[in-house]
């Protein structure tokens, strides 16, 4: 059995035309069922479902034998024991930092100020100011970033920004690129080793499938 971990939503919405693309067609549609584990038209093919933040741990520990997630929530996980062999090329967004629409992120960095970071990206945020050489107070949040800065716990945001429509709406801007986001295959690597014979053709008729879509 060859089991795939991914989370509903966007990740599910956009990874079904891959799976398509590989013969693999889900027997129920994870947004309208409650179960977690999805059958597919293949008796040797099943879906997890899980939060988009659990889907390495479940590769990673071979419960899964393949996953789907995030090059957010991989550099966050670390990717201990995964191989990322394909950049799927959906789910694709930016990683930004964040201000009030009146703060002046570049002056307080100038003037050496000691900003207040909310993040659920604690690793990638440390990474990305520890670079710049910039000293600052890391929070984690879990979700709604972007009500930090407009109550005071934060100066500054570190999340995801697709249209910027959320940033907009709640008077805040980017101010700087942390890093290009899109979602990655994660296989489990033992299990690649044992089960290569079944893995390999998912691996290539998803390679085609972002192929044939450029
Ligand atoms: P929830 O929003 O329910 O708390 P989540 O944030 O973990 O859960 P999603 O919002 O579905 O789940 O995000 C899953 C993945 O999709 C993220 O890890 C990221 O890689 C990608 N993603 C998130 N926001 C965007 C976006 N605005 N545009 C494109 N991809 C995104
Ligand atoms: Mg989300």
């Amino acid at each position: 059995m060859i089991t795939i971990a991914l989370s509903k939503g966007r990740i599910f919405e956009e990874t079904a035309p891959l799976l398509a693309a590989a013969g693999i067609h889900a027997a129920e549609d994870p947004e309208s069922s409650r179960k977690l584990i999805i059958e597919t038209n293949r008796p040797d093919v099943r879906l997890i479902i899980v939060r988009a933040t659990d889907v390495p741990t479940y590769v990673q520990y071979g419960a899964a034998d393949l996953g789907i997630a995030g090059k957010d929530v991989l550099d966050e996980h670390g990717g201990d024991g995964l191989y990322q062999p394909i950049d799927l090329q959906i789910a694709k967004c930016k990683m930004m930092v964040a201000v009030r629409e009146d703060f002046d992120y570049f002056g307080s960095i100038r003037s050496g100020a000691r900003l207040k970071v909310v993040t659920k990206y604690v690793k990638t945020a440390r990474e990305h100011f520890a670079a710049k050489g910039m000293h600052v107070d890391l929070i984690k949040l879990y979700g709604s970033m972007e009500l930090g800065p407009l109550v005071g716990l934060a100066d500054v945001i570190v999340d995801l920004v697709s249209t910027g429509g959320t940033l907009r709406a709640n008077k805040l801007k980017a101010v700087e690129e942390v890093g290009d986001i899109s979602s990655r295959l994660v296989v489990n690597q033992a299990s690649l080793k044992l089960n290569r014979a079944k893995l390999q053709p998912i691996m290539d008729a998803f390679q085609t499938a972002i192929a044939n879509n450029k």
